[in-house]
C-alpha cells in the first residue's frame, strides 16, 4: 500500500504478458485495463464522544463478463482507490481462474479499526451498505470480508442490506455468522484452500510436509489458520508467525493455538515464551520449506528478493510479490503459487454460500471441503500443466487461463 509502488501497474503488466498468447487485439486490452463501474462514498458517522467525522469508502466492480461481481471489504488507514481497482482485477481473474460463475469487485473504507469502538464499526459498516446499495445485490455485486472485516460485520451488512429491501436478503453479503446464513467452513476456507495447493506443490517436489519448516507472515484470520492447519493437517513445524508489531520465531516450531492465546491476553504475538523476537522483513528471509505471506500486498520486493529462499512461496495475501521480485524469486528456483490461485479458497466458500442462501439447502462442514477440495486441485493442476506445456511461471499461466476466460464470455456477449 506503500504510495511509490502500484500493485495496479503490475496487475496490468501481468494482464500485457498474456496478451500476446491470447491473441488480445488493442481493444480488448484497453477494455480489461479498465474498471466497468467505481463508485466514491463519503460517509458521515457519530462518534461516541459525540463528534461527527467523515470517512471516504470505494467500492470498485470490475468486470461483470462471467456474472455479478464479487469480492471483499476492506477497513485501513492507507486505503487507495488504485489498490483496490487492482485487488477487484485480481478478484476478477480469481473468480475466472476457479471457474466460478461471478466477476470481480473489492471494497474499502479508510479507517484505522483498531482506534474505533465496536459501535462506532457497526455505525461505519451500516452507512457504507447505504452508500454502495443502488449497485450491489445478490445478483449485481456480493460483499465479502477481507482485511480487518469479519462475519459480524457481515452480519450487519446484511441486515442494513436487509432493512432497506424490506426483506431477508442473506445471499446479498457472504462470510456471514453461521447463524445468519452463513457456510460452515467459510472462516478458515483461504487458508485451507491454500494448504490444499501447497500438499500439490509439495507433491511435485517429492517433498515431505511432516516437519517441513513454514513460516507464516500475518497472524489475521488466513495467517492463524494457515499456521494452524499446517501443524494439524501436515503435521508441519511452524517456526515463525508474525503480526503488525513485529514476528516469533523458534527452531523447534511452537504450537499456533497456543500463540493466539498470548496474542489475545498481550495485543501481540511478540515476546511468546520460549521464542526470539525478530522483524516482519527477517521472517521473510529465513530458511524454511514453506513461507506464507498472509499479510499485506508489496511485501516481497526487488529489495530482498534475493533473500528470500524457500522452496515454495505460497501467496494467501492478495499481491505480495512484486513482478521485478518474482523474476528474482523464478532464478532462484522458488515454487510461487500465485495469489489469485492460492488464496481462491475464501471466494470459493463464499460461491458455495451464495448457493446454499439461493436453495435454502445447508452444507455439511465436511460437504464443504469435499468441495473446495476438489476446486483447489484442479485449479492447481490446470495452471501448474498449462506451465509446463507453455513453459512459462505459475503466474502467467494463471493469468492466461483465467483472462481467457473473460475475454470468451465477453465474446460470446458480443461486448468484444
Ligand atoms: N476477500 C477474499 C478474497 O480476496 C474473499 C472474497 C469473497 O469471498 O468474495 O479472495
Amino acid at each position: 500500500m506503500s504510495s511509490d509502488y502500484k500493485l495496479l501497474d503490475d496487475v496490468k503488466q501481468h494482464l500485457c504478458t498474456c496478451s500476446t498468447g491470447l491473441k488480445l487485439t488493442p481493444d480488448m486490452e484497453a477494455f480489461l485495463e479498465m474498471p466497468m463501474r467505481e463508485l466514491y462514498v463519503s460517509l458521515p458517522i457519530h462518534m461516541d464522544d459525540g463528534s461527527i467525522k467523515v470517512f471516504k469508502g470505494f467500492r470498485v466492480q470490475y468486470n461483470e463478463a462471467l456474472g455479478p461481481t464479487k469480492g471483499g471489504i476492506r477497513f485501513h488507514p492507507e486505503e487507495t482507490m488504485e489498490t483496490i481497482r487492482a485487488l477487484a482485477a485480481l478478484m476478477t481473474w480469481k473468480c475466472a481462474l476457479h471457474k466460478l460463475p461471478l466477476g470481480g469487485a473489492k471494497g474499502g473504507i479508510v479507517c484505522s479499526p483498531k482506534e474505533l469502538s465496536h459501535r462506532e464499526i457497526e455505525r461505519l459498516s451500516r452507512a457504507y451498505i447505504r452508500g454502495i446499495y443502488q449497485i450491489i445485490g445478490p445478483d449485481r455485486d456480493i460483499p465479502a470480508p477481507d482485511m480487518y472485516t469479519n462475519p459480524q460485520i457481515m452480519a450487519w451488512m446484511m441486515d442494513e442490506y436487509s432493512k432497506l429491501a424490506g426483506k431477508n436478503v442473506f445471499g446479498a453479503i457472504t462470510g456471514k455468522p453461521t447463524s445468519l446464513g452463513g457456510s460452515a467452513g467459510r472462516f478458515d476456507a483461504t487458508a485451507k484452500g491454500g494448504l490444499y495447493a501447497i500438499r500439490e506443490a509439495a507433491k511435485e517436489h517429492g517433498m515431505d510436509l511432516k516437519d517441513s519448516k513454514v513460516a507464516v507472515q500475518g497472524f489475521g484470520n488466513v495467517g492463524y489458520h494457515a499456521a494452524y492447519l499446517a501443524k494439524k493437517l501436515f503435521g508441519c513445524r511452524v517456526v515463525a508467525v508474525s503480526d503488525s508489531k513485529g514476528a516469533i520465531y523458534s527452531e523447534s516450531g511452537f504450537d499456533p493455538e497456543d500463540v493466539s492465546g498470548h496474542k489475545h491476553s498481550t495485543g501481540s504475538v511478540l515476546d511468546y515464551p520460549g521464542a526470539e523476537n525478530i522483524t516482519n522483513k527477517e521472517l521473510l528471509e529465513l530458511e524454511v520449506d514453506i513461507l506464507i505471506p498472509a499479510a499485506l500486498e508489496n511485501v516481497i520486493t526487488e529489495e530482498n528478493a534475493e533473500r528470500v529462499r524457500p522452496k515454495i512461496l505460497a501467496e494467501m495475501a492478495n499481491g505480495p510479490t512484486t513482478r521485478e521480485a518474482e523474476e528474482i524469486l523464478r532464478s532462484n528456483g522458488v515454487h510461487i503459487i500465485p495469489d489469485i490461485l492460492c488464496n481462491g479458497g475464501g471466494v470459493i466458500v463464499s460461491y458455495f454460500e451464495m448457493v446454499q442462501n439461493e436453495s435454502g439447502i445447508q452444507w455439511e462442514e465436511e460437504e464443504i471441503e469435499k468441495r473446495l477440495e476438489k476446486k483447489m486441485k484442479e485449479a492447481y493442476h490446470s495452471v501448474h500443466d498449462f506451465a509446463a506445456k507453455n513453459n512459462t511461471g505459475m503466474r502467467q499461466a494463471a493469468y492466461t487461463l483465467a483472462v481467457g476466460r473473460v475475454v470468451e464470455a465477453m465474446q460470446l456477449r458480443g461486448w468484444i
